[in-house]
């Protein structure tokens, strides 16, 4: 019984030693805790994906070194901690406990100060507990995922911009709209909404020709994004030569001051237009809306106000701003 129970602990030693050594090998990036959250492995992996050799963690809690410049917490961290409610803090993505088996998975970029660059990181992390049930060690496996995140973020900016004029498009528009509708709903503050035209401008395409016309357009769209907004605001080409702006948290005199100056800005760019019964040169009619949104309707009704007061800027002259009587 000695002998063979000696050869169980030869066997399972020499099986642990072997797991080691794969894990050391893995081609995934993989650090291990113990139950005290002290790093026991730290793969070859690891030290290529964070700079940092293995020796200048093993037995520390100094893990999160690897990726961060100040100390918190990492995955495999709220796991032993069982700190399931630091994740939205901590991470851009993540699961929710028990989505995944025990495990969590949760995205983040990352400092990787050895590095010197910001990495996207895909993480994996899971709890080992013994026969008793007592946790042993948690395993993180990390996966580079920073060219992939990129080319999202640029097929999300091509998605949300206007090719012509690089200003943010009607969909962009139209899902900052709906947001901060809700969010003035929630907060019970006034949402200002501004739609520009461009006058007479089919008479400057037929006149200029429509290389010029996109020109123009681009000149314009550069004088209304010039035009000093609030962070929170957003400028958007609308549709052809119509551009919009939302204000959240700004009443009717707010967004009017605001459509003078944008006026103002298209005017002093002097773009000539002979065309133009207005002016010798290109000039915008702008209509100005504000409310508070009410709690059962849709921004339909700020945007159909808008409307409504720039066809009046249109009818009384243009190159104007008026303001709607009503949202
Ligand atoms: P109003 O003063 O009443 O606004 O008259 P308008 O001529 O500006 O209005 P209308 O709606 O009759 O014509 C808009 C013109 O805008 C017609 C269209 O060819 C031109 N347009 C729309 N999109 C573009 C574009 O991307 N590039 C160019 N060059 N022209 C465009
Ligand atoms: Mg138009
Ligand atoms: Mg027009």
């Amino acid at each position: 019984m000695d002998i063979i129970s000696g050869q169980q602990v030869a066997s399972s030693s020499v099986v642990h030693n072997l797991a080691v050594r794969l894990m050391q090998h893995l081609v995934v990036a993989t650090f291990v805790l113990d139950a005290e959250r002290r790093v026991t492995i730290w793969n070859h992996a690891c030290e290529r994906l964070t700079g940092i050799p293995a020796a200048q963690v093993i037995g520390t809690r100094d893990h999160w070194r690897g990726f961060y410049d100040a100390p918190r917490h990492c995955l495999a961290d709220l796991i032993a901690l069982e700190q399931f409610d630091m994740l939205a803090e901590l991470y851009a993505a993540h699961t929710t406990p028990g989505e995944f088996g025990v495990g969590l998975r949760a995205e983040n970029w990352c400092v990787m100060p050895a590095l010197g660059q910001r990495r996207y990181l895909a993480v994996d992390a899971g709890p080992i507990y013994d026969d008793h049930g007592q946790l042993v060690a948690v395993i993180q496996t990390l996966r580079d995922m920073t060219e992939q995140k990129l080319a999202e973020m640029a097929l999300q900016h091509l998605a949300t911009r206007d090719a012509l004029t690089g200003m943010a498009n009607r969909r962009a528009l139209d899902e900052k709209l709906l947001l901060e509708w809700k969010c003035g709903q929630r907060t019970e503050s006034s949402l200002a909404f501004i739609l520009g035209d461009i006058d007479y401008f089919k008479r400057y395409n037929d006149t200029y020709g429509h290389q010029q016309g996109d020109s123009c357009l681009r000149a314009i769209a550069g004088a209304i994004s010039g035009t000093v907004f609030r962070p929170a605001d957003l400028a958007a080409r609308y549709g052809g030569e119509e551009f919009a702006i939302i204000m959240p948290n700004t009443d009717l005199a707010g967004a009017r001051a605001v459509a003078e100056r944008i006026c103002l800005a298209v005017r002093e760019c002097g773009i000539p237009h002979g065309a133009s019964e207005v002016a010798p040169h290109v000039t915008l009619s702008l209509g100005v809306a504000a409310t508070i949104p009410g709690p059962d309707d849709g921004p339909e009704s700020l945007i159909a106000a808008a409307d409504a007061a720039l066809y009046r800027a249109k009818h009384s002259g243009r190159d104007r701003v008026l303001c709607a009587t009503s949202a």
